[in-house]
C-alpha cells in the first residue's frame, strides 16, 4: 500500500470511508491507529481488532506516516480539524481513501496500456451519482466490465481489482479532490458548478479550485466539461490546445459548440459534433429514468465518456434507454387520477431544485428544511411552474417569507404536506419533492426524507385505489 508497509498510519473519521482505509491498510501490511471524536463509531473500529487512540495527545502523532482523513471532517475551512492542524504542524502528510486509491493505482505498464482498466473520475455541484449510475448502466448494457465507487456504490479502497478492459467509475465530491494527493484519473467529468458547501472550501473560488484538482498539470487523457456555465468553459479552454484539441469534449445545452467534440441536448435532443459535423444523435424525450433538462446534460456526460471509451452511439442510445433512475433523484413514484408524484430529496441546494421545478410543467411543490447560505436566491425563474407551494421544517415560515407571490401553505410535517399537495392536485399536475434546503432538521440525511415523502405518497397511491 503506496509504501507504508510497517509504517503506522493515522485514520481520523470511522464511518465507511474510514473503516474501510483502515482495513485496507491493514491487508496491506500498514498499522493504522484510528480515532474519531463519537464514541460509538470508535467502538466499531475497536471490535475489529483496530487500535484506537486519541490522536491530539503528546506523541500521538509523532511516528506517523500519513493522516487519512474522512470527507466530513474540516481540513481547512470553517477551521481545520486540531488533528488535521497539529499533523500539518508536524508535517505529516494528510491524505484521504481517493488519494491512497490513485497511489496503489498508479503504475502504468505501457505494453498492456490498451488493455489496462480505466478510471472515469465524475465531479461537480448536482448530477454527479445520476451521470455516474448511467456510465455505469451503460457499460454494463454493452457487456464492458465495470464498478462503481466513490460518493455511490462501495468504497474506492474495497473494489475487486478490476479485471483487463474493465472501467472504474468513481464519483468525487469537492471535499476528496480537495484533499487527495494523487487524483490520476484516464477520464475526468465536470457536470456543472453552482454554490453549496461554500463553507467548507472559504467561498466560490476555493470550491472551484477542489474541483479542478481533477484536471492539474499530467491529469486525464480526456476532460468532459459542462461549459453551461463560465467556469466550465474557462477550464475547457484551458485544458485544449486549440479548437479542435480531442482532449476536451464540451458537454452542455449548446453555448459552446466550436469546431472541436462537443455532445449537447437540446429540446430532448442529444448530438454528437466532431468538426463542425453531427456524427450521433439520441431522442431522450421518452427515456422514463432521465425526465428533464438537467438529466438530458447527465445524458451527454455519460453519452462523451462512453465514446471517449470506444462505444458505437447505437449501444450508448440502447443503454441510455433502459436507465432506471436512482431513488430520490426525479424518480416517478406513481400516478392517480393523472397527478405525478416525484421524489427529488436529493435536491437539497437551490439550482438542483430549480432544475427539477422545470422538469415538470404544473408543480404542487414540497419545499424547505435547514436553508444553505444565500436562502433561495437564484430560484425565481423556475417559479413560473410552481401552482403552489407546501412548506416543510423548522424555519417554514421563514422559508416561505422567501417566496413572494406564491401560493403558499406552511405544513411543517411531511405528512401535512403529501396529504393537502394531493387533496390539492388535479390532472397534468406534479406532486414533487424538490426541498431546495438540508433535511438535518428533521431527519437523518436526505434519503430518510425521500423514504418519508414515499411513504405518504404510497398512503395517497394505495387510499385511491381501495
Ligand atoms: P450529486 O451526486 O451531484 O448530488 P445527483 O445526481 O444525486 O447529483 O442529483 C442531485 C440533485 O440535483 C437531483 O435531485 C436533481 O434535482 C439535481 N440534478 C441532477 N442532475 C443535475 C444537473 N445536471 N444540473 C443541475 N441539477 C441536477
Amino acid at each position: 500500500v503506496c509504501g507504508l508497509e510497517a509504517r503506522k498510519v493515522a485514520v481520523l473519521g470511522l464511518g465507511r470511508s474510514g473503516l474501510s482505509a483502515a482495513r485496507s491498510l491493514r491487508a496491506g501490511g500498514a498499522i493504522p491507529v484510528c480515532w474519531d471524536d463519537n464514541e460509538s463509531a470508535r467502538d466499531v473500529a475497536a471490535s475489529e481488532g483496530f487500535a484506537v487512540r486519541d490522536l491530539v495527545a503528546q506523541g500521538a502523532l509523532d511516528d506517523v506516516a500519513r493522516l487519512i482523513l474522512s470527507p466530513g471532517i474540516p481540513h481547512l475551512y470553517p477551521v481545520p480539524h486540531p488533528i488535521v492542524r497539529l499533523a500539518l504542524t508536524l508535517g505529516v502528510q494528510v491524505d484521504n481513501d481517493i488519494g491512497l486509491f490513485f497511489q496503489s493505482f498508479a503504475q502504468t505498464d505501457w505494453d498492456r496500456f490498451d488493455t489496462m482498466p480505466k478510471v472515469v473520475a465524475v465531479t461537480g455541484s448536482n448530477g454527479k451519482s445520476t451521470t455516474s449510475a448511467l456510465i455505469h448502466h451503460v457499460l454494463d448494457e454493452a457487456g464492458r466490465p465495470a464498478q462503481l465507487a466513490g460518493n455511490i456504490g462501495r468504497g474506492v479502497l474495497d473494489l475487486e481489482p478490476p479485471e483487463d478492459g474493465a472501467v472504474v467509475v468513481l464519483e468525487l465530491s469537492s471535499y476528496q479532490t480537495d484533499l487527495a494527493r494523487a487524483l490520476t484519473p484516464d477520464i475526468a467529468v465536470f457536470t456543472n458548478l453552482s454554490p453549496d458547501h461554500l463553507d467548507r472550501h472559504g467561498g466560490m473560488g476555493g470550491y472551484f479550485a477542489a474541483k479542478r484538482r481533477l484536471f492539474a498539470e499530467g491529469g486525464p487523457d480526456r476532460a468532459i466539461i459542462g461549459t453551461d456555465e463560465d467556469e466550465g468553459l474557462f477550464l475547457a479552454g484551458q485544458l485544449s490546445e486549440g479548437p479542435t484539441d480531442d482532449r476536451v469534449i464540451r458537454i452542455g445545452s449548446g453555448r459552446a459548440e466550436g469546431p472541436g467534440w462537443s455532445v449537447n441536448a437540446r429540446k430532448g435532443f442529444l448530438s454528437e459534433w466532431r468538426k463542425g459535423k453531427q456524427v450521433g444523435s439520441v431522442d431522450l424525450r421518452q427515456i422514463p429514468g432521465l425526465p428533464g433538462a438537467h438529466n438530458h446534460q447527465n445524458a451527454c456526460a455519460a453519452y462523451a465518456v462512453c465514446r471517449a471509451l470506444g462505444l458505437s452511439p447505437r449501444n450508448i442510445e440502447a443503454g441510455l434507454k433502459t436507465y432506471p433512475g436512482l431513488p430520490h433523484r426525479s424518480q416517478v413514484l406513481g400516478t392517480r387520477g393523472g397527478v405525478t408524484f416525484v421524489n427529488d430529496s436529493k435536491a437539497t441546494n437551490v439550482d438542483s431544485a430549480r432544475k427539477a421545478l422545470q422538469a415538470f410543467p404544473a408543480v404542487r411543490w414540497i419545499c424547505g428544511g435547514l436553508q444553505k447560505e444565500g436562502g433561495l436566491a437564484g430560484l425565481e425563474p423556475a417559479l413560473g411552474t410552481v401552482v403552489k407551494a407546501y412548506v416543510i421544517g423548522r424555519e417554514a415560515a421563514n422559508f416561505a417569507l422567501q417566496l413572494p407571490g406564491i401560493d403558499v401553505a406552511i405544513c411543517g410535517d411531511m405528512a401535512t404536506a403529501v396529504n393537502l399537495a394531493s387533496a390539492d392536485a388535479v390532472a397534468g399536475e406534479t406532486v414533487l419533492l424538490a426541498p431546495a434546503a438540508a433535511s438535518f432538521d428533521q431527519y437523518d440525511n436526505f434519503e430518510a426524507r425521500g423514504a418519508d415523502f414515499e411513504r405518504h405518497v404510497k398512503n395517497v397511491l394505495q387510499s385511491s385505489a381501495n
